[in-house]
């Protein structure tokens, strides 16, 4: 009888803890995920959070992830975010709704009301009461590319209540309501000691200095879209010794992309590229293994390496290459 008590239990807290989000945009897919590398607006950034496709159309329905109120209208249309719809929910999160085209009807009269008096300038209105409720799956706005958008498209971010914190919203997000996509982890290139080489499996490649200074080039591509990834383990032998998780970023992090990528990174609108640094040594929010400075206590100068990389969708690459001191 206990044993099926603590099985129920335990049954209960599991399906608690599954991502139930709704995905912004209904039949939709990932076009750019969270914390990719950003050289758009004044100064080079992470992507605060994750990118749902909306067929390229504008006037898509925006839908709340979960129930909860309206907390903050952004009314702008030339800055990053463009119009912007913030969400408070019970579970203690906030979600974001950004390069909205228009607002939903039931915020019509409060939009029509500040633009009246303020004019064209960027407005932002916090709601001090949860007087403005939408629930689950309600329409909060339509798609569009105001703001930072070179394409219409539906920016989505999780936040803690203070928004010091953003998190990964594909860790929120039912991911099975998501239109299923052909997709695959891949390493194109590789920076040792800042020497760019093509990656290719089992490779013998040569360092200096005390420690190998890799840089991967990584992306799952997606639909024909290259996406950063989620989580990166660098074993030497069976050592991790590396390891990276881009689940949530201290607000103060956002400017500081170079933290994590090598300055062989580029963006343009028509090339992501992102080089993923292995050997920064700073203390860094999302780097939760980091061994290397104490690798020449038993170092032959030779490694095998091994490194697995997984996205925000649930893929996983392997790869494999050897290093030797020069
Ligand atoms: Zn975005």
């Amino acid at each position: 009888m206990k044993k099926c008590i603590v099985f129920v239990l335990l049954f209960v807290l599991y399906v608690l803890a599954l991502p139930s989000y709704l995905p912004p945009v209904e039949n939709s897919y990932v076009t750019a995920t969270f914390l990719e590398f950003r050289s758009t607006g004044s100064v080079p950034h992470f992507h605060s959070g994750t990118d749902f496709s909306t067929f390229l159309k504008e006037g898509i329905s925006v839908k709340a992830a979960e129930n909860g109120y309206l907390v903050r209208l952004e009314i702008d249309e030339d800055s990053i975010y463009g119009m912007t719809v913030v969400l408070q929910h019970d579970d203690g999160y906030r979600t974001l709704y950004a390069h909205l085209s228009k607002f939903a009807e039931k915020t019509d009269k409060i939009v029509e009301m500040l633009t009246t008096e303020f004019g064209k300038q960027r407005i932002v209105v916090e709601f001090q009461s949860d007087d403005i409720r939408f629930s689950k799956g309600e329409n909060i706005g339509y798609s569009g590319k105001t703001g930072e958008a070179s394409q219409a498209h539906a920016h989505f971010e999780v936040r803690d209540e203070e928004e010091k914190n953003i998190y990964d919203p594909l860790d929120f997000v039912d991911k099975s309501l998501l239109r299923p996509v052909q997709m695959g982890i891949m390493i194109k290139n590789i920076v040792i000691d800042g020497k760019e080489y093509q990656y290719q499996a089992g490779k013998v490649y040569q360092y200096s200095g005390d420690f190998p200074k890799i840089a991967v080039e990584t992306y799952t591509e997606l639909a024909k879209n290259l996406l950063g990834v989620k989580e990166i383990k660098m074993y030497f032998s069976d050592d991790l010794v590396y390891h990276i998780i881009l689940d949530k970023l201290p607000m103060e992090c956002w400017e500081k992309p170079y933290d994590l990528y090598d300055e062989k990174t580029m963006m343009t609108s028509l090339i992501y590229r992102g080089y993923y640094k292995l050997y920064t040594l700073d203390d860094l929010p999302y780097v939760k293994v980091n061994k290397l400075n104490s690798l020449s206590n038993y170092d032959s100068g030779q490694y095998l390496v091994t490194i697995e990389i997984k996205d925000a969708l649930g893929n996983v690459g392997m790869f494999s290459l050897k290093l030797v001191r020069r």
